[in-house]
């Protein structure tokens, strides 16, 4: 949906400082013979957030009435300040995935658990903001993403589904084919 600056960029600010001083309770209460324990939960989840982004993307983005609506319009106006709230991805991750896990486990999981999807969640809103705002050397690998998620935009909206990684695009079937690359590559820049 369509945000003021504020809003947009509220992000970058909010998430960091909730992610640092979650990990920091998180870690403080698995002391040291349980630091390892946590950091491989939580790396964890930073991969899986990569299949949650995909089919959010997929299933939810292009499919859900309305939220296609506002997803389309990310599509037509790209460089436009649309996004997640804050408060509702805070929302969410705090009432589907923190307060469960905590309830039915322990803080030290449930805050391992949501600080891998939270850093997930960060690292896919910066990718998703520099893909269209900042202009990557050619070759490199945010270049690639860039290009990926072009042709995602412009010209196949049934492919490219993954923004931080093409890994799941490949195991599913939907990356879309190096010839359509090709073909956007002879109309000009991709962005
Ligand atoms: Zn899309
Ligand atoms: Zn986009």
């Amino acid at each position: 949906m369509q945000l003021s600056p504020i809003g947009y960029y509220s992000d970058f600010v909010v998430y960091p400082l909730l992610i640092a001083a979650l990990a920091a309770s998180g870690l403080a209460e698995a002391g040291l013979s349980g630091a390892a324990w946590w950091i491989v939960t939580c790396g964890s989840f930073v991969a899986l957030w990569t299949l949650i982004e995909y089919w959010l993307h997929r299933a939810v983005l292009h499919h859900v009435p309305l939220i296609r609506d506002l997803h389309h319009d990310h599509h037509v106006n790209e460089t436009a300040s649309r996004g997640t709230p804050s408060w509702l991805s805070l929302s969410a991750h705090g009432l589907l995935v923190f307060l469960p896990i905590w309830l039915v486990t322990n803080f030290g999981m449930a805050s391992a658990v949501s600080s891998g999807l939270m850093i997930g969640y960060l690292w896919y809103v910066c990718i998703h903001h520099i893909l269209h705002h900042w202009h990557p050397p050619h070759a490199g690998y945010v270049y690639r993403l860039k290009q990926r998620h072009a042709l995602h935009h412009h010209i196949d909206g049934d492919g490219n589904f993954g923004v931080t990684t093409g890994l799941w695009d490949r195991l599913f079937g939907t990356a879309t084919p190096k010839q359509a690359a090709r073909r956007s590559e002879t109309r000009g820049p991709p962005l």
